[in-house]
């Protein structure tokens, strides 16, 4: 979503844009994190190299021991993020960089300053999802300088009353420490959806708008509401718009404390709900979310920090922990999907200028198949082993012949479901023919929409393209829902999209029959769910396929069923029981 500050016409207060992370909405007082150090003076050391060495050595070591103990006191993608920046303080060749400053007489503090922002500079040279790394390296810089300087790491404000935090682009380590009874809602200056905070946020659930260029000018008292959905920030709202915030707090929060039940529409229609999870460790909370199942396992972040393949028996054991935690439900397994946003050296070491449109996905393991034949043997001996129903899938599939080659592939091992991800729109217009040879299709709208738009889903200065609601968008994943009702086999949909409250019905209208998303948006889509019919779901649909962009589409949507609300008093003619049962049925 593009930065911009604009003036809400019909009212005083002004309206700060940038990317929302998850659903929240939040209403509070602006504090802000304090500012980073000043830069380390570059005059030379009066010190020794030697000793400028050991002030180092001791300075690490803190900053190690402090990464550590917030690690151990954290859980799931926390405690890994924490590890990754210990692991990362210590690296040796950022090691080498500084020793080579001290060698030629600079301050240990401006030694790691410079070393740690050049390092910083070649991240953001590799693009993706490594530049995005290059505000941990920031961070670490800086309390590594604050060891050495004996002053405290720039931190976060300490309040007796709740707040809304405003930070520059707040660090890993800190937001995985938030405290959420006093943080209302995060606002990050910089950063990017995909950003270590921004996962962490999206974790931990917290109300978040990040890349929100505007928010330099809030300082601390500033009244603002944090709408996540919307991706704004209203500053010094009216009471009119402050009682509205405050209203859809309170719905919201009703929502979230029903109970979990099945996903389904308000004539029943059951939507099961479904999480996209990444690791094993992450079972227990998305079953506790009320997930019916797994959408979507992302299996490369087993591979993405290793240098080799891991073994046919680590993946076993990892799967089978996953699948032990589903049992009698349906666990959709992807194979390995390295390139582009995630790289992974003895896949494809090869320099691609578009690597968005070179080997990855299925390509690049057709291109090494003994690494997709060991993952499928991993699978199957740990399905063998549990209760689970396991669905394999394979990522980016473009044609009908490799979509072929999966199935096959697959059923050599014994693999039951084997189906694939929709992703590029060549799929999609022909996923009858993919559906004839294939058991399901998944659709993943993060690449869909990319592939539709040509609109990099990692590159900010296209982040507006990049937009599920966009019609073209929209008729594409109708195109897989009608192949898929024609030929009896399943669609879902688990990409971002999915998680989208409103998107959700409108993919269900468009012959979605599951949604898989990040744990954190079950409830809010659970409820939403229940606001409709099919029926209504379907008229909704045709509305935003009607619309002429994306912003139209929801307006379209949103208008549709807000007058829809007005028109049909609350009942609760549904079996789940929410604050928002059957309104807008
Ligand atoms: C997608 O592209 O929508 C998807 C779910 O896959 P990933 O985000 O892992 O590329
Ligand atoms: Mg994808």
């Amino acid at each position: 979503m593009p930065d911009s500050l604009t003036t809400a016409a019909a009212t005083a207060s002004t309206v700060i844009t940038g990317s929302g992370i998850g659903q929240g909405i939040a209403i509070g007082r602006v504090l802000r994190a304090s500012d980073p150090l000043p830069e380390p003076s570059d005059a030379p050391s009066a010190r020794t190299a030697d000793d400028e060495r050991a002030r180092l050595k001791a300075a690490i070591a803190a900053v190690t021991a402090t990464l550590r103990e917030r690690a151990a006191a954290t859980s799931g993608i926390a405690t890994d993020v924490l590890e990754a920046q210990a692991m990362m303080v210590e690296d040796e060749i950022l090691a080498d960089e500084v020793d080579g400053r001290i060698d030629a007489g600079a301050t240990a503090e401006r030694s790691v300053f410079e070393a740690f922002a050049a390092f910083r500079e070649t991240l953001i040279g590799f693009g993706g999802y490594m530049a995005e790394r290059a505000t941990d390296l920031d961070d670490l810089s800086q309390r590594v300088v604050a060891a050495l300087s004996g002053v405290p790491a720039p931190g976060l404000p300490a309040s007796d009353e709740p707040f809304v935090l405003v930070a520059h682009d707040l660090a890993p380590a800190e937001t995985a420490l938030l405290d959420l009874d006093k943080v209302l809602a995060l606002i990050t200056i910089e950063g990017g959806p995909t950003s270590h905070t921004a996962i962490l946020a999206r974790e931990k659930a917290i109300v978040a708008v990040v890349a929100a260029t505007g928010a330099s000018d809030l300082v601390d008292s500033d009244e603002v509401i944090v709408d996540a959905a919307a991706g704004t920030i209203t500053v010094s709202p009216s009471p009119d718009e402050a009682d509205a915030a405050r209203i859809r707090i309170a719905e919201r929060a009703a929502a979230l404390a029903a109970p979990a039940a099945p996903g389904a529409l308000a004539d029943g229609t059951l939507i099961p709900l479904l999480a996209n999870l990444g690791s094993a460790d992450a079972a227990a909370a998305a079953v506790e979310a009320g997930a019916e199942g797994v959408g979507l396992f992302r299996t490369e972040f087993l591979f993405l920090d290793a240098r080799q393949a891991p073994t046919v028996e680590e993946q076993r054991a990892h799967y089978r922990t996953l699948l032990a935690a589903f049992a009698g439900k349906k666990v959709v397994v992807r194979v390995l999907d390295a390139g582009a946003d995630k790289p992974l050296e003895f896949l494809n070491d090869a320099h691609e200028d578009n690597p968005a449109l070179g080997v990855r996905g299925l390509r690049a393991l057709q291109g090494s198949e003994d690494i997709l034949r060991e993952q499928l043997t991993a699978l199957a001996a740990a399905d063998a082993e549990t209760d689970a129903d396991l669905w394999v899938m394979a990522p980016m599939v473009a044609t009908v012949d490799e979509a072929a080659y999966f199935s096959g592939l697959a059923r050599e091992y014994g693999i039951k479901t084997a189906g694939v991800m929709v992703e590029i729109p060549s799929a999609a217009l022909i996923a009858d023919r993919i559906l004839a040879v294939t058991d399901f299709a998944s659709i993943g709208t993060n690449d869909l929409t990319q592939y539709t738009l040509a609109a990099d889903r990692l590159l900010g200065s296209v982040a507006h393209l990049q937009d599920p609601w966009h019609p073209a968008v929209l008729r594409l994943i109708g195109e897989v829902g009608s192949a898929g009702a024609s030929a009896g086999k399943p669609v879902g949909v688990c990409g971002e999209a999915a998680a989208d409250p409103l998107l959700a019905l409108v993919l269900v209208g468009l012959g979605v029959q599951t949604l898989s998303m990040s744990p954190a948006a079950l409830a809010d889509v659970r409820a939403s769910l229940t606001r409709v019919t099919l029926e209504t779901a379907r008229r909704l649909a045709d509305a935003a396929l009607a619309a002429v962009d994306g912003a139209s589409a929801r307006a379209a949507v949103a208008a549709l069923l807000e007058s829809r609300s007005t028109r049909t008093p609350v009942s609760n003619p549904t079996p789940i029981s929410t604050p928002l049962n059957g309104a807008l049925s």
